[in-house]
């Protein structure tokens, strides 16, 4: 597919024989430099552009500069922390859907689910397989720049515009990170029927992707928290114990 703004809309599944404007780019924030290199090398060698920071305040700005399509972002850095610069990039109107992979070497849960909540997409800890992290990238980027299926829909008071990727509840605007929007776009084609966790990786993640279950509960909390405001909005999504979740009319 050819797009009228080639320099807009990148597509990770083509960048075999376009420019090198139309090739993603990637922000490795990292400060171990021979992991650093290793990465850069990987990813060039994949297509992608490269882009580094080896501290958490080069990281944003970085950012600033030149705005990645995705940010891979190290926990523990010097200055600022990759938690403290996904909670900034998040904060950002401009950069509040940038897809960022949290890497970590903790391997506590609590703080992958931490990872999660500050508003990573995806985490993976170190020593981490570098054909596990490309497959995630890919998958993220997909995610984020899925090809919008036009129109809109409508749920209750919930509207999605998918080309413009705006969603509105009762008239005023929600914003959601990429996750959240394929999830509740999901939600919103197949309104009331309930679909198990591994039926929503399955959709939203990709079947190539291999995350936790436990995952979907993370960004079913961020979608929930995002759409329901500060809590004066019903909660639309039922939790089907056992089974997953639903977009449903019963929770009203
Ligand atoms: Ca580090």
């Amino acid at each position: 597919m050819i797009s009228p703004r080639p320099h807009e809309d990148r597509d990770p599944r083509m960048t075999e024989g376009l420019s090198s404007l139309a090739r993603p780019l990637v922000l490795v924030v990292e400060d171990e430099a021979a992991l650093a290199t290793m990465l850069r090398y990987n990813l060039e060698k994949q297509g992608y552009r490269v882009s580094e920071a080896s501290d958490g305040q080069e990281a944003l700005t970085r950012i600033a500069e030149a705005p990645p399509d995705l940010v891979l972002l190290d926990w523990m850095l010097p200055t600022l922390s990759g938690i403290e610069v996904c909670r900034q990039i998040r904060r950002r109107p401009n950069t509040r859907d940038l897809p960022v992979i949290m890497v970590t070497a903790r391997t506590e849960d609590q703080d992958a689910v931490r990872a999660l909540n500050t508003g990573a997409d995806d985490y993976i800890t170190k020593p981490f397989n570098m054909d596990s992290l490309l497959a995630r990238i890919r998958a993220l980027l997909r995610r984020a720049s899925t090809v919008p299926t036009k129109g809109r829909l409508a749920f209750h008071d919930i509207t999605m515009d998918l080309a413009a990727h705006r969603v509105q509840r009762d008239g005023k605007p929600v914003h959601l990170g990429p996750t959240e929007f394929r999830l509740l776009e999901f939600f919103m084609q197949h309104p009331g029927r309930v679909f198990s966790r591994e039926e929503l990786l399955d959709a939203v993640w990709g079947p190539d992707i291999h995350v936790e279950p436990r995952t979907v509960d993370v960004h079913i909390r961020r979608l929930r928290k995002s759409i329901n405001g500060e809590g004066e909005l019903l909660d639309v999504i039922r939790t089907v114990r056992a089974a997953g979740y639903a977009l449903d009319t019963e929770a009203l």
